[in-house]
Order: C-alpha cells, then structure tokens, then sequence
C-alpha cells in the first residue's frame, strides 16, 4: 500500500487529453461569457461553514450528507466549497459591492462534495459558473441561460443536451403550491420513502425531484405550481420564456425541475444529456432573490447557473489535438546557435523544443515522439550560409530556410 498510492476515493488526475479537454471547456466558456460582458472573479476554494450551512438550505443533500467541513487549527469550522453561488454573494457583501450593481461575475474551478463516486460523479469535481447580481429583470435570467447555450454551442455538444424550464414563482405562489403538495403527499404517505416522509413537512417541493422510483410515481400525478402562480409571477415566467425565444434558445417546459437547494424562486433550469446515463445534468441554475440579504448584505435579486466541466468534458466529441510545436536539432558543434534560435521562436510564440542530448538520429526519434510537426536541423555548413534545414515532419519535405525568416516562415 505504502509504495503504490492512489488518488483518493472519487478524485482524478487530469492529464493529457484528459486536461485539453477540461482546459477547452473552460477556454470556451471565458471566451463566451466575456461576450456576454461577464468579469472573471476567483473566490476561496474554502469559507466559513457558516457561508453554506445557512444558505443552502438544513434540508437539501448538499449541506446534509455531502460537505467537505472540519475544524482547522485554529478551531474555526471550515468547509470546502461545494458550489460557487453562496461564496460569491458572502464576497459580493465582504468587498462592498453591493453599492455597485449589477455585477456580471464568471468563475471556474474545482468544487469538493462527499458523494458516492461513478463515472460523471467525482469527490472533487470541476465548474463553471456565471452569476448576474443586482437585477430583478426577466431578461437577466434570459440572458444567463442563452450565454450557458452558447457555450455549450460553442462546444459542439447542443444536439445532445436540451434545456428544461421551471418556475417556482414568488413566496405568495409558492407557499400556495406547497399547501397543495402538502395536501396530495399526506393523502399518499404511506408510499412515501423515508427520505421524502421526512421531508414533508420541511420542504416538500423537494419531493419532486426524488430519485425513488416509488416517490416518482407518486410524483407524475403530482400538482404542478401553474395554477398556484401570481399573477406577478406569471408575467414574470412570460418574460422569460418570450425572452429566451427572442434569443433563438430552444427549452421545454418540466415542471419538476425544482433544484436541489433552498434558496432558488422564478426561474429554475437545467441542462441534462441523454449521452451520460444517470449523470443526466450537465448543469443547472435559477434565481436567488434572497441569498444576499442571507449573507448580511442588502436585497439583491440574483440570477445564475453552474455546469460541469468533467462532464461537458465526457460530451467533446473530438478531443481538442494535442499541441505540435518544432525541435531543435543541433549537428556537430552547433549547440550554442541551435539554443539561440529555440529562444528565438519562443519569442515569437512558436511552441519549440530541444533535446538535452544525444544524436541526429535520437533527436530526430525524439522530435518524433513529441509529435512535432517540423524539426530545424542545424548542421555547421548551414551556420556558415546562414540558414537552417527545415524538416516538414508529416511530408518528409526538406528545405534551407535562412535564420532570419524561420520564425514568420514556421508561425
Ligand atoms: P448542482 O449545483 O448540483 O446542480 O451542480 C451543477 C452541475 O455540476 C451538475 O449538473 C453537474 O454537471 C456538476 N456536478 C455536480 N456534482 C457533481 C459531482 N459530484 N461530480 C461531477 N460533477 C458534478
């Protein structure tokens, strides 16, 4: 055991293909939301449990079974973040910011939750995240949703994901709904699980998205919120629906997406794949009216959503090619002008390599194996004519290239 250490339980290395891919799903989503004028905000990995205990909500499976939380050294309890949202409305309110909105905020990085490890489901595990804070409007939420359908556009991958629409309206039309789900469970009770049983009183709405096949029975015949919305919270669903079809994005309607956390109202989304078996979401997100005010700021209406990385990163078809660049390979006493001109590309951006030692023919073989695509072969006769030997790799096509045009000619 000593001498052959693993990864921990449900996190992974990421090399290789493994790491273009995740780099290109992030690229692309920086690049995207940049579009969409979103900033780029980089918060703690860890917060004051406090930050999620109090926001996510005491009955959602995040803060009940799945926190990273210990005390550190210093006896205060800390938790490794589980999700971007709480953390970047506790550093909205902690810089200030709240006299300064709205606040289109972008991050990406690893999230730590304590799950039971599958293909898609990881201990640590990767997102990307856009916020909106500050603005009650419907077209916020329509804007945040059409940016995570460009990204996933922009990734070839839309033809496999379909976005799914709800709304869980305002606190009048949710305590409404909520007295009627009450009312339908309490009449079935008794082919409730345990899970749902409990959650009855406290939360019920969360019902409806359990994963037990006897709840989920009981679930299709379920009411749903349509009937119970305002007239408020009505027009505000028109908006965003009227919205996202100004935007070209396609969505369906299901009224059973409520999310898993306490905080969301309005809008609630996912994006789910039918390409990755039971890890169906690629990523979700929704309207938090109440968040801020939560973390001891004022009222800030709130909008976002984050996604998978790992997962968008199973849904690549073509994984990004691995980087070519060129070798250097010295001739004879050549060493000192071969070092000059790989620093020399380099400048100019070109991705070069030489090979600390050996022959032509093991540097060639080298040059090979790092898949370059040209080599530059510098013998001592080219010194004196001031050029070097170009090696098309692919082609085998060789050709004198003098000094001061390799790198425009190998760019
Ligand atoms: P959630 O906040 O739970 O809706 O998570 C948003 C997205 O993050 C999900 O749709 C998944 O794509 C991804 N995700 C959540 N939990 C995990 C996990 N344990 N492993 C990998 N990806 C995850």
């Amino acid at each position: 055991m000593a001498n052959e250490l693993q990864p921990a339980r449900g996190t992974h290395d990421l090399i290789g293909e493994d790491q273009r891919r995740h780099q290109h799903v992030i690229d692309t989503a920086r690049r995207v939301s940049a579009t969409y004028g979103f900033d780029e905000w980089a918060t703690p990995l860890f917060e004051d449990t406090r930050v999620f205990a109090r926001t996510l909500g005491e009955t959602s499976d995040v803060v009940m079974k799945e926190m990273y939380s210990f005390q550190d050294r210093g006896g205060d309890s800390i938790t490794l973040r589980p999700e971007f949202t709480a953390g970047v409305c506790r550093a909205l309110v902690s810089n200030g910011l709240t006299q300064s909105l709205p606040q289109k905020v972008f991050l990406a990085g690893p999230m730590f939750r304590y799950d039971r490890p599958q293909k898609g489901r990881y201990r640590q595990f990767h997102q990307i995240d856009i916020e909106v804070l500050g603005s009650a409007e419907p077209l916020a939420d329509a804007e945040v949703i059409a940016c995570g359908w460009e990204i996933i556009t922009a990734l070839g991958i839309a033809p496999h994901v379909v976005l799914e629409l709800n709304t869980l309206g305002d606190q009048e039309s949710r305590q409404a709904y909520r007295n009627a789900l009450v009312g339908y469970f309490t009449e079935h009770q008794g082919a409730l699980s345990q899970d749902s049983l409990a959650r009855l009183d406290r939360n019920p709405m969360r019902i409806l998205d359990s994963k037990d096949p006897g709840d989920r029975k009981l679930v299709a015949d379920a009411p749903t919120i349509t009937p119970y919305l305002t007239e408020a919270a009505a027009g505000f669903y028109d908006g965003v629906r009227r919205y996202l079809e100004q935007f070209g994005v396609p969505f369906r309607e299901n009224p059973r997406i409520v999310r898993g956390l306490d905080y969301y109202g309005h809008t609630a989304f996912e994006f789910i794949t039918t390409k990755l078996g039971a890890q169906d979401a690629v990523g979700g997100g929704g309207r938090y009216d109440g968040l801020v005010a939560e973390m001891g700021g004022p009222q800030v209406p709130a909008v976002g959503w984050a996604l998978g990385v790992d997962r968008l990163a199973l849904l690549l078809d073509e994984p990004p090619p691995a980087p070519a660049g060129v070798a250097v390979v010295p001739i004879g006493e050549t060493e000192a002008k071969a070092l000059e001109i790989v620093q020399t590309l380099r400048r100019a951006g070109i991705r070069a390599e030489i090979a600390y030692r050996g022959n032509l023919r093991r540097r060639m073989e080298r040059a090979n194996r790092i898949g370059a695509r040209a080599a530059v072969i510098i013998g001592e006769d080219d010194i004196a004519r001031g050029v070097a030997q170009v090696k098309d790799l692919r082609t085998g096509e060789q050709e004198a290239v003098a000094l001061g045009d390799l790198a425009t000619r190998l760019r």
